[in-house]
């Protein structure tokens, strides 16, 4: 044995000779190391047990919103520092020790990667089980787009299948009052993001690139790493949280509900979805937002609980009228979504028609490719130059980029997960995680080609909400229900 030694070896030393043991008994502490829960030799006290690659992991703060860990399952295996540090930019782009807070953007991808089941999301499962039993609430349930493609795993089917109207099904046989979908509020964001971003194009250009904000990893990412862009930001809030204020707003005077007895829930693919309802901006006349958010893989979980096979339960409809949705608001679940379904809307909005085939199937815009560009030619505005950028490592450097030289861009979608939404934090776990992206993808292009509306625009709920309650896009009711403001935190990491 050399002079010097490493702390892993000698770890490796004291556990394989059972001198740990020895130390033990000499400090009389009967079993209990010194260190405190978590400390290495803790867990790894027996013998022939140590791990052959031990690289630490991710810290995880019990205030956390969206994850947590328990600590006797962590095999200290290091691939949560993989994902947070090469997939996600997070980890390891902070000086330590840490200033502030616990670094997170609470995308989840350490759950995806944890492979003792260490780390998972923070469960809503029983306060949503007890909202439904509370016969003095009224429980609202809404389906973002990728949960449509993946729930259906969780129930053996197989990768890709689309399963909206079973899924409505199942919601209702769950006890759930009303079942509205994500997808309109896609529909709804469209029409909000892209008059904005007609706007800024023409008025604004000191906004410009504009930067799409329905992600909210992405949205903390900037706030923490980029603040000096969050002017960028869209101000829309997302699909999400859109469709809560008009829940409790719009739909509570329509049904005569005090909004105070409405529980907004959402089955989302996300575990940022449970950070981002409670950020204290998203809230108007003293309601939150939203109450509550079941991942993909917790909604199985209730399902089960309550006795629902997803297989056996028949389709139904989507509440109205706030229930129907175009192909536009479908394909917000994968990366170049949102963008496809923005640059459609704003066609129509600069020229009054709507977009040209080659718009409808924007080839440019889909797919995994790391970054991906396009130019959209609208009559009246003339070329817009877009990059669409999916996992925040990727973000990192197009962002550093742009700080450095400039945007070639006048707009940018940002999704925090690798795939987009399909590859959230919160869908269901797959051994081979690239072909189930794969064919999530796919049966999201599907449902848009085969839908009789692919545009915003056309959804005639969403005409009908804006006649009857919002007005028109930006307008005062909208900018106060579905727009937004944001934070800097880059003090909280950063001196
Ligand atoms: S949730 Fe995302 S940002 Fe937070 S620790 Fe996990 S990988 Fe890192
Ligand atoms: S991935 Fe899971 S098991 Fe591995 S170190 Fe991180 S928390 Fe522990």
């Amino acid at each position: 044995m050399s002079d010097k030694i490493s702390r892993r070896n000698f770890l490796k030393v004291v556990a394989g000779s059972g001198v740990l043991g020895f130390g033990v008994m000499a400090t009389g502490c009967k079993g209990k190391p010194s260190g405190g829960e978590g400390w290495v030799s803790g867990q790894y006290e027996g013998k022939g047990d140590f791990p052959v690659n031990l690289k630490g992991r991710v810290a995880i703060s019990k205030l956390n919103p969206s994850i947590e860990r328990d600590d006797e399952k962590c095999i200290l295996c290091g691939q949560c520092v993989d994902a947070c540090k090469n997939v996600m930019g997070v980890y390891g782009n902070f000086p330590l020790p840490l200033k502030q807070e616990v670094a997170c953007v609470h995308c989840g991808q350490c759950v995806m990667q944890c492979p003792s089941g260490a780390i998972t999301e923070k469960s809503h499962v029983q306060k949503v089980l007890d909202a439904i039993d509370d016969d003095t609430k009224h429980v609202v349930v809404q389906t973002a787009p990728a949960t449509k493609v993946s729930l259906g795993e969780e129930f053996g089917m197989p990768q890709g299948t689309s399963i909206g109207k079973k899924m409505v099904g199942a919601l209702k046989a769950a006890g759930f009052d009303s079942v509205f979908d994500t997808c309109f509020a896609a529909d709804l964001t469209i029409m909000e993001e892209a008059a904005e971003f007609v706007h800024r194009l023409t008025e604004k250009k000191d906004e410009i690139p504009h930067l799409t904000s329905c992600c909210p990893g992405w949205v903390k990412y900037c706030e923490y790493f980029y603040p000096e862009l969050m002017h960028n930001l869209s101000t829309c809030k997302s699909p999400q949280n859109m469709l809560g204020a008009t829940i409790k707003s719009f739909y509570a005077n329509k049904v005569g509900i005090d909004p105070a007895n409405i529980v907004n829930v959402s089955i989302m693919p996300c575990t940022a979805k449970k950070f981002e309802i409670a950020r204290e901006e998203l809230q108007v006349d003293d309601q939150r937002d939203m109450d509550f958010v079941l991942t993909t893989r917790e909604l199985a979980v209730l399902l089960k609980k309550k006795g629902i096979n997803l297989n056996n339960v028949p389709d139904e409809e989507y509440d109205s009228v706030l229930g129907e949705s175009t192909g536009a608001g479908r394909i917000f679940g994968a990366t170049g979504g949102v963008t496809e379904a923005a640059v459609r809307t704003a066609y129509y909005f600069a020229t009054g028609t709507n977009p040209p085939a080659d718009l409808l199937s924007w080839t440019p815009v889909r797919g995994m490719k790391a970054v991906k560009e396009a130019t959209a030619s609208i009559p009246g505005v003339g070329s817009v130059n877009i990059a669409v950028c999916h996992g925040l490592e990727n973000a990192r450097k197009l962002l550093d980029g742009v700080k450095a030289n400039g945007s070639k861009w006048q707009f940018i979608e940002f999704m925090a997960c690798p795939g987009g939404c399909i590859g959230g934090g919160g869908q269901p776990k797959a051994m081979d995680a690239i072909g189930a992206k794969q064919k999530r993808i796919e049966a999201i292009y599907k449902e848009d080609v085969v839908s009789e509306k692919r545009c915003s625009h056309d959804n005639g709920e969403i005409q009908f909400v804006y006649k009857n309650f919002f007005g028109k896009p930006l307008s005062e009711k909208a900018e106060k229900y579905l727009h937004t403001t944001f934070v800097d935190r880059h003090s909280r990491l950063f001196d």
